[in-house]
């Protein structure tokens, strides 16, 4: 197979290679499988690796309960708090581009968030020959278990944490019609799209990263209970997110929690700490379509269904 990128090995471990491609972007891959971008052009994106499972919490939890940090390419980090510290288990995540870092969430319950944090824009600045790069706190919305370490956040250098209210959210971002607009905010030379999904809660937001093809989108989808509190305002969000997703690569649509396990219609109870059976945090936008379908055959009137990866449940 002849590919028009000519690629070089960078970078092996014992499980992957990594590929560097012509326009500087990478593809990870099984050791010893040479895989290109698909044809034509990839999708456009560039690509990146997600985990075969998250690291699980317990059963017995350590003294000192830590974060799982996955790059999942050098400038899209991903970090998973164990559920020892906080059942919820959230994930956070961090974008770097040119200009700023935006980290998504903060996490839940007591924890050295900051300190994590730190440390991998540390390495991240050293391996770019950069000094500092500053930090935008946002949040995916205002629950406590996605806010919880903004007090810390506030007190590293050069950070910016992004209000909790509906207002201070549009005003950062510049909506002057929500939720219908939908804005653009730049990293540098990384543009996001941020698309206004309140119904989970007033101030939620889901984030499309242009570079990656990623869809952030909270509590809203993911794999696990999709709580929804104001009923009309979630079907329209989720209107709006397959508009906006239509004639667009979605390469994964991650979301901040996992609830389900890996057999379909069958998910962790509340409150537990060890999932040694959770399914995997990517959802596609299939599951978008097949929410989006279940909430328009519900017309309006939104109750309890279980679905393959996740369950609706009004709040
Ligand atoms: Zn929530
Ligand atoms: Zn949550």
């Amino acid at each position: 197979m002849v590919s028009r990128y000519t690629g070089t090995v960078a970078k092996a471990s014992a499980k992957f290679c990594m590929i560097l491609l012509a326009g500087g972007f990478s593809l990870a891959m099984p050791n010893g499988v040479l895989a290109q971008a698909a044809q034509p052009d990839g999708g456009g994106v560039r690509s990146g690796v997600l985990p075969d499972r998250w690291q699980v919490s317990g059963p017995n939890c350590p003294v000192d309960p830590k974060f799982q940090i996955h790059s999942y390419n050098e400038d899209l980090y991903i970090l998973r708090e164990s559920g020892c510290s906080n059942y919820e288990k959230p994930f956070l995540y961090l974008l770097f581009g040119k200009e700023k870092v935006l980290m998504l969430d903060t996490g839940a319950g007591k924890t050295d968030v900051a300190v994590v944090v730190k440390g991998v824009v540390d390495q991240w600045l050293k391996r770019n020959n950069r000094e500092s790069i500053p930090l935008v706190v946002a949040h995916t919305h205002a629950h406590g278990d996605h806010i919880a370490g903004d007090a810390q956040l506030k007190l590293l250098p050069g950070a910016t944490v992004v209000g909790l209210k509906p207002g201070d959210v549009q005003a950062f971002f510049g909506f002057k019609n929500w939720p219908e607009e939908i804005v653009q905010y730049d990293l540098g030379s990384r543009v996001l799209d941020v698309i206004p999904i309140p119904g989970h809660e007033a101030s939620s937001i889901a984030i499309y990263d242009r570079q990656t093809g990623i869809l952030f989108s909270g509590d809203t989808l993911y794999p696990g209970r999709l709580y929804v509190a104001d009923g009309d305002a979630f079907a329209r969000s989720i209107q709006r997110l397959v508009d906006f997703t239509n004639g667009k690569i979605v390469a994964h649509i991650l979301g901040n929690h996992i609830e389900e396990t890996w057999t379909p219609y069958l998910d962790y109870k509340i409150g537990t700490v060890y999932q040694p059976d959770e399914h995997e945090l990517q959802l596609g936008r299939g599951n978008l379509l097949e929410l989006n379908d279940a909430l328009t055959r519900m017309n309006g009137k939104i109750v309890r269904m279980a679905m393959r990866d996740f369950t609706i449940w009004p709040h």
